[in-house]
This record gives structure tokens, C-alpha cells and sequence, in this order.
């Protein structure tokens, strides 16, 4: 059996099975303090009948360095208690098995990846919602580099109808997550992407800085597929217009362009969760 989190800001989903596509039971909890959370977490799991091994993926930042004293933990993140946070140490101690870890947007790549049947390309998976993440699997790996990719904090170029909004990331104002992400878009507007009316010039401005960030991926590390959830992703007709500007902004020049797509999460909201259990059953092998 296997155990997995997915550890998220507002709440933690925990799963267990005996396979990554046979979850047989699961259950969420509120994210509060690390040691209420954690311990929360670990009781559920160990009260699961044991499992072999755990797999957490995790908001960040993180600790992906195997060679570091901080592997493993959570470390910067404004989030309140959370700073300095060793996830992944106190979990696998709690329950006494190997832990696989890593972010939860890498966990949430290689789900879709597997679920896309796996192969060739590479796969990027992008979370837009409170904030912008994004994962990367290529050769059927997460890539980390000195640490993991931080994709929702590149600068896009400004949409010629949106030149006065500074943008909301406390680190760099007019980032992708400064420009497009959730909060970035009530900032604007006073209301969600699915509040606003279909002609409002806000759709068309969103989905030119995502498109901008999925041309990226695209044209940097030659990915067959980008992947988005996340609650602003859902917004009806997003997608589409993403899709649609990036082949705009491609203008039939990359190689691989004909084969590119933008889809939503095969998996639903169970990307992360489902990459979890993958990340528990390497941990098993390993
Ligand atoms: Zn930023």
C-alpha cells in the first residue's frame, strides 16, 4: 500500500492505495499550523492499516537538494509557521517509510504525464490560481535544477491594455503571478475571470500573459504539452483563447509547433494527488 499528500497552502489531501490509479480511500484537512497539520496528517495514514512507502507534493518553495541539511523542508514561504517546515522528515519519521517529495505542481506533471500515456515530449503543468506554479517533467523525469523551476514569477510582456496595473507579487510587482494570477485579476477588476462578461477586455489580456508563459515553455524546453488547472484556469473559454493567442504568438516558427497543445488536466483535480502516489511508489523502489 501506498501512502500520499498533497500539501497544499489552504488545505492537505491525503490518499492511500495499492497503485497510483487505485486510490481507495482519501481525506482532506485544513491547513493550519505545521504541527497541527502534520500530525493530523500522519495519524490519518498510519491509521490506513500501514503503507510501504510516502509520497508528498508540496507547496513551496522547497528543498529539492538530496545533499542538503534542508532537503526535504519548506523553506521561504510567506505562508505564517510554515517557513523552515521539515515536511518531509517529519512525515516519513511519523510513519517509519521512505519518502519521495516534491513540489506539488512536478507531482501534478507526471500524473499527467502518465495519464497522456507517457512517451516522448516532456510535459509542463501550470496552476493558476492564488498563485502561479509550474512543474516540468522531461525524459520522464521532474526537472530540478539547483532547485525547482519557478515558472509563475517570469516577466511576460506587457498586453498594450494593461500598461498602468503595477502587478501584485511582492517580489517583482509585474510577473506572471503579478499580472495573472487570481488575486492579480480582482486587484483589476473588483472580480473573478469567470465574473467578468464575455466581451470584457480582461478574458483577452489574461490569456495573452498565459499564453505568453505556455510559449515559453514551448520555445525554452521544446515541451509537447502544457497542462493547466488551478480555480482561474477554469474559467469557461480560457483555455480556448490561450490556445488560440499561442499559435498567434508562435507564428508558425517553432519545430514542434504543429504538435503543441494546451489542455486542461486530464486528471482533474486529481493531478496532484494521483503524482503523489507516483512520488510514493519510486520512494517504494528506490
Ligand atoms: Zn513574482
Amino acid at each position: 500500500m501506498l501512502g500520499a499528500i498533497e500539501a497544499g497552502g489552504t488545505k492537505f489531501v491525503l490518499a492511500v492505495g495499492p497503485s497510483p490509479d487505485r486510490i481507495i480511500a482519501r481525506h482532506t484537512i485544513p491547513t493550519r499550523d505545521p504541527a497541527t497539520t502534520l500530525a493530523e496528517a500522519a495519524e490519518w495514514l498510519a491509521g490506513q492499516g500501514g503503507c510501504a512507502a510516502l509520497g508528498i507534493g508540496s507547496f513551496g518553495p522547497v528543498d529539492l537538494d538530496p545533499r542538503s541539511p534542508r532537503f526535504g523542508f519548506i523553506t521561504n514561504t510567506p505562508k505564517p509557521g510554515w517557513a523552515d517546515c521539515d515536511i518531509a522528515g517529519y512525515l516519513g519519521q511519523a510513519l517509519g517509510v521512505p519518502t519521495g517529495f516534491d513540489t506539488d505542481v512536478n507531482a501534478a506533471a507526471l500524473a499527467e504525464l502518465a495519464a497522456a500515456g507517457g512517451g516522448e515530449g516532456g510535459l509542463a503543468y501550470l496552476t493558476i490560481g492564488t498563485g502561479i506554479g509550474g512543474g516540468l517533467v522531461i525524459g520522464g523525469k521532474p526537472v530540478h535544477g539547483i532547485a525547482h523551476p519557478e515558472m509563475g514569477h517570469i516577466y511576460p510582456r506587457r498586453h498594450r491594455d494593461d500598461i498602468d496595473f503595477a502587478g501584485i507579487c511582492p517580489a517583482h510587482g509585474d510577473c506572471l503571478e503579478g499580472l495573472a494570477s487570481g488575486p492579480a485579476i480582482i486587484a483589476r477588476w473588483g472580480v473573478s475571470l469567470s465574473q467578468l462578461p464575455a466581451d470584457h477586455p480582461g478574458h483577452a489580456i489574461i490569456a495573452d500573459y498565459i499564453a505568453q508563459a505556455c510559449h515559453t515553455l514551448f520555445a525554452s524546453v521544446a515541451v509537447k504539452e502544457v497542462v493547466i488547472g488551478g480555480g482561474v484556469a477554469n474559467t469557461p473559454g480560457l483555455i480556448e483563447r490561450v490556445a488560440h493567442r499561442a499559435r498567434e504568438l508562435d507564428a508558425g516558427y517553432l519545430p514542434g509547433g504543429a504538435r503543441h497543445a494546451i489542455i486542461r488536466p486530464r486528471l482533474g483535480s486529481d493531478a496532484g494527488i494521483t503524482g503523489a502516489m507516483m512520488l510514493a511508489e519510486a520512494a517504494a523502489k528506490a
